[in-house]
């Protein structure tokens, strides 16, 4: 094996810059297959470790949200549902975690963190 990396992939930077020299080795003349190590689970399959996350849900704002569906084409996750082109998404409240991985994935700030306890206050990495 020629390329591997470990990387934590809940650092987003990190990751993407990994993701990014394995995509160009694998394109590259002399390259070949790149191995990237993820050093965590998909958090949907980790509930019982959550509990330090139930005090925030992650939503989305229907009045933001456009249904462009980039997040569901970009970002993947399960737990957001568009059921229709054009439609404004939806979560999963059965699968989601809440772990906030998806902010990043929504430019308009649609997919927003809020406080579960009433606070009203939220979160969102492009607002
Ligand atoms: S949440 Fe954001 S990225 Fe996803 S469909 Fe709505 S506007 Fe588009
Ligand atoms: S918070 Fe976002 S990324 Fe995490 S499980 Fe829920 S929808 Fe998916």
């Amino acid at each position: 094996m020629k390329w591997l990396e470990v990387v934590e992939p809940y650092d987003f930077e990190a990751m993407i810059s990994s993701l990014a020299r394995a995509h160009e080795h694998t394109r590259s003349a002399s390259g070949g297959v790149a191995v990237i190590i993820a050093r965590a689970p998909c958090l949907i399959h980790e509930r019982p470790a959550l509990d330090r996350w139930k005090e925030r849900v992650v939503e989305v704002d229907p009045e933001i949200c456009k249904g462009c569906g980039l997040c569901v084409k970009t970002f993947e996750c399960p737990a957001i549902l568009q059921p229709e082109k054009k439609a404004k998404v939806t979560i999963d409240r059965t699968i989601c975690v809440n772990c906030a991985s998806c902010l990043h994935a929504c430019k308009e700030g649609a997919l927003q963190l809020r406080d579960s306890r009433g606070s009203g206050a939220s979160s969102s990495p492009r607002r």
